[in-house]
């Protein structure tokens, strides 16, 4: 139903609307309370000295406003509640001087400190007269609580609820309707209207979305791929590797080569912490998969990082004659059009690209392998067109989103997971440590020993240019700094995307062959970028990255058995940054990112656009998430959905992407 259907919804408010992602009146009435204010009235007789209490008053002075700075204002004014005068303060509400009229009656929150007899107000009320729990909304600039409890109130009236919750299960759990939900959650009178009320909407959130999961991996389960008959060959892959595998490797690639002979399509997830060695795995699956006569594809989110596959994987496959070419943006049309001719031929066994890759006159000979690293970085379309290429072929993803392994079963719950926890041997920990911008003489100094040894670094900024408006360190202006620092003498290269990738590229091989010594790069080098030689990073404005950002970037260094260093530099927020000073551990990290952080921002899942809940949060509804996980699977098994037209719906939706 359009929102213009609701009375004082202008066109203004609508655009507003939009940008909360409300785009009819179905999403008004799901744009639950993200929390709630419980206003208790108390009399001002029993308040505490200095306790936030709320209470009635009238106002019996109109108010005086003192402009102290730029941006502070302070009103005072005086009121009476219960028979007792009292004076009330409250800082940069100037605007409300205009609501607050003699005689009027008002509720003020705030603390009231007895012996002063002063009441410093954090916020008036002045529809509030009685004990109320009061819905708090996320907004946007120009559309204020009230106006969203307004328009969600007209919403209630429009009787637009949808019941997704199968029949069995409202009775099994006793839910109360749908319609009741949505006006309780929006009004409740107690605490446990509000229990009662998410209750039954977070698990009809997250039963819809575990049927999606469930569905999928059902039907991933039974499409026929491509049958193999192969050898195990991992003597011979071992044989060309500088290194020894870790035992979770080689699991990770025993489940690949079981995956590749059975004649079921291969549906699978590469989880393993940054540095772990992922893409060794990978190789051996293009390796597997050229031997059976097949081509692969390979999709990397950067350029930088399809090139340095590019390398890695062709320097380590031409001695099998597997030949391998690579398809970015940058490639010359003359090249693309001899590429494409290949592909199309059979003479090309693997193809290394970014999106490009997905264009559609890229096609194949026959497709048998695609893989996608850094997974989380592409939306699944752009994955599916991919895998569209071939004839049902094998699909593996590489992912460094170390994800709590118990949600990473249940939202990849579609995908057989492989997990690699242990690091090659010989790798140190990274000796990580945060400073202040005061305190840079000390990393300049610990820079200057790692130069000496014959190491390089990264530094990393946030920004490009200089720009007035933030405080923040620009890659231009680091490179000026070092450049003084160490008086021109250390050979220096920038990098970040506004350069061309013949720049970039040019850069990125002279400091792979040792010529440039810093690179100071925004965070294009965030994924995947593997230079051993590089021992120290250092990360400018640090608290502007999240963890999970500033763990893959520190994850560029400790790549070789010497002692690696991370220097974060940043003047505020020093606490959620010790977690790295604690831990090398993406596992830990990320259990630790999600606590403070709740499901809405699950280290790197976000992108997916996986934990776009209403309601539901992945870490305080996990039991009622594993409980939909069941009752979904048990709901597909026995077949009830067909008499369902929503589950219905989602299943034709499903068969089609298929
Ligand atoms: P990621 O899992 O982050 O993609 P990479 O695949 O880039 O990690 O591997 C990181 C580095 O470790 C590479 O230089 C790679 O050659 C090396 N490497 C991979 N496996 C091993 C191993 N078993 N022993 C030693 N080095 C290894
Ligand atoms: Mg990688």
């Amino acid at each position: 139903m359009d929102l213009k259907s609701i009375k004082g919804i202008s066109i203004g408010t609508e655009t507003k609307l939009n940008n909360l992602g409300i785009n009819n009146v179905e999403d008004l009435l799901e744009f639950y309370p993200y929390r709630y204010n419980f206003i208790n009235l108390i009399d001002i007789k029993d308040a505490n000295d200095n306790e936030s209490v709320t209470i009635k008053a009238t106002i019996i002075e109109i108010p005086k406003i003192q402009y102290i700075k730029k941006n502070l204002n302070k009103m005072i004014f005086k009121v009476i509640s219960n028979n007792q005068l009292i004076f009330v303060t409250i800082f940069n509400r100037a605007f409300l001087k205009q609501n607050l009229l003699l005689n009027r009656e008002v509720v003020l929150i705030g603390k009231y400190n007895k012996l002063k007899n002063s009441f410093v107000a954090s916020d008036i009320k002045f529809n509030i007269l009685e004990n109320t729990i009061e819905p708090v909304y996320h907004l946007v600039e120009g559309l204020t609580n009230n106006n969203m409890r307004k328009l969600i109130k007209e919403a209630l009236k429009s009787n637009m609820y949808y019941d997704y919750i199968p029949y069995i299960y409202v009775e099994k759990y006793h839910f109360i309707n749908k319609k009741d939900a949505v006006n309780l959650i929006h009004n409740p009178k107690n605490s446990n209207d509000i229990k009662l009320a998410s209750l039954r909407l977070k698990y009809e959130e997250l039963f819809d979305f575990m049927f999606k999961i469930n569905y999928l991996k059902k039907v991933n389960k039974k499409i026929i791929g491509i049958k193999r008959e192969l050898d195990n060959h991992t003597n011979d892959f071992c044989s060309i590797l500088p290194f020894q595998l870790t035992s979770d490797q080689l699991k990770c690639m025993n489940e690949i080569y079981e995956d590749l002979i059975s004649d079921r399509r291969m549906n699978r997830l590469i989880l393993g912490d940054v540095g772990s060695g992922k893409t060794i795995v990978a190789t051996y699956a293009i390796y597997l998969n050229y031997l059976s006569h097949h081509q692969s594809a390979l999709m990397a989110p950067t350029e930088i990082l399809a090139n340095q596959h590019y390398k890695n994987i062709k320097g380590l496959l031409d001695i099998f004659n597997i030949k391998t070419e690579i398809l970015t943006g940058s490639t010359k049309n003359k090249d693309k059009e001899v590429i494409l001719k290949k592909l199309l031929n059979g003479e090309i066994d693997l193809i290394i690209g970014t999106h490009s890759l997905i264009n559609s006159n890229v096609k194949f000979k026959s497709l048998g392998l695609v893989i996608t690293d850094e997974q989380h970085r592409f939306g699944v379309e752009q994955r599916n067109i991919l895998n569209d290429k071939g004839n049902q072929p094998d699909v593996l993803y590489l992912s460094a989103t170390p994800i709590p392994r118990t949600y990473a079963l249940t939202i990849y719950g579609d995908l057989d997971l492989s997990l690699i926890k242990i690091k090659p041997k010989g790798r140190k920990e990274i000796e990580t440590k945060v400073y202040k911008e005061t305190e840079i003489k000390e990393v300049l100094y610990k820079m200057l020993e790692e130069l000496k040894l014959g190491h390089q670094i990264y530094v990393v900024s946030p920004l490009i240019e200089n720009n007035l408006e933030v405080d923040l360190k620009s890659v231009f202006d680091l490179e000026e700094k070092f450049n003084t620092a160490f008086n021109n003498k250390v050979a220096i290269g920038i990098l970040h995307g506004k350069l061309k990738s013949k720049e970039k590229d040019l850069t990125m091989n002279e400091f792979k062959n040792g010529n440039l010594k810093i690179l100071i790069s925004t965070t294009v080098i965030e994924v995947g970028v593997d230079i051993p030689n590089t021992t120290m990073i250092v990360i400018y404005n640090a608290e502007r990255f999240g963890l999970a950002t500033l763990h893959q970037l520190r994850g560029r260094v400790g790549r070789n058995d010497c002692q690696s260093y991370c220097y974060l530099i940043s003047n505020k927020d020093i606490k959620r940054l010790k977690v790295l000073e604690e831990s090398n551990d993406g596992f830990y990290i990320s259990e630790k990112d999600f606590e403070m952080r709740g499901s809405g921002d699950l280290f790197g899942v976000k992108q997916s656009g996986l934990t776009s809940f209403k309601i539901a949060n992945l870490k305080t509804d996990y039991q009622i998430l594993l409980q939909t996980k069941k009752d979904s699977e048990d709901y597909i098994n026995d077949g009830l959905y067909i008499e369902n037209e929503h589950y219905k719906e989602i299943v034709n939706d499903i068969s089609f992407i298929n």
